[in-house]
């Protein structure tokens, strides 16, 4: 069983095609890669809402803040596509990174206010390139359904907020967080965590999932 992997705008566009004379409803999980259970449960939710599934795979250059950054993200095409196969996926769109952003490409898409504070505070520039690169993900696509997960949070506002501004006509879905075994969100990147961070991080989700005692004994800041 294999997945066929499409690499160019125009490939995209021809069987995209193909599947609209038939009526079919279109869906998108736009992925970096590096595939998890997180990014599994967004494909198997388009599959149950739409006919064709289209799985993005693009290490968008243009949202990582340093390139050492962007040099270190895990790129596991070959076993993406692997896990992709058996659960029906219909298309794994891995583009050049040339084919996203030819020579003189000059266009940003920047969402104000949304895009400002919590992350975005700490990663200038790193929503304009999400945003850039989800609109044209939503315009080669032409998908009616697109999927993100809630764990990204501020992105899964961003994104909302172009379809509705850009007038593109795609819904939204938002799908819940898949946690490991000790809640820690999957991510791509927790394979960059020494042990020590590891052991520490499910434990910061824990203290921000935490409500304030009600207990007698509990101290009142008045
Ligand atoms: P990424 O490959 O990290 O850019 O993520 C691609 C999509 O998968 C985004 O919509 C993420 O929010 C979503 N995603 C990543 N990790 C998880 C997770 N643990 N649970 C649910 N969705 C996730």
């Amino acid at each position: 069983m294999s997945i066929p992997i499409v690499r160019t705008v125009a490939e995209l566009r021809k069987a995209v095609a193909e599947w609209r004379k038939q009526d079919l409803k279109v869906a998108v999980v736009p992925t970096m890669g590096a595939l998890h259970e997180g990014h599994l449960s967004l494909v198997r939710a388009a599959l149950d809402r739409a006919d064709r599934v289209i799985v993005t795979l693009f290490v968008n250059p243009k949202q990582f803040n340093s390139a050492a950054d962007l040099a270190a993200y895990p790129r596991t095409e070959h076993e993406d596509a692997a896990k992709l196969a058996p659960l029906g996926a219909h298309m794994l769109y891995a583009p050049f990174a040339s084919e996203m952003y030819p020579e003189g490409f000059a266009t940003t898409v920047s969402v104000a206010g949304v895009s400002e504070g919590l992350c975005g505070a700490y990663r200038p520039g790193h929503f304009d390139g999400v945003a850039t690169v989800v609109a044209k993900l939503f315009l080669q696509t032409g998908a009616d359904l697109a999927f993100f997960g809630e764990k990204d949070f501020q992105q899964l506002h961003v994104v909302r907020r172009i379809a509705r501004d850009l007038d593109i006509p795609i819904e939204i879905v938002a799908c819940p967080t898949v946690r490991e075994e000790d809640s820690l969100a999957m991510s791509s990147r927790n394979v960059r965590l020494s042990a020590s961070e590891r052991q520490v991080a499910p434990r910061l989700a824990a203290i921000l999932s935490m409500r304030p005692s009600a207990s007698p004994g509990a101290r009142r800041s008045t």
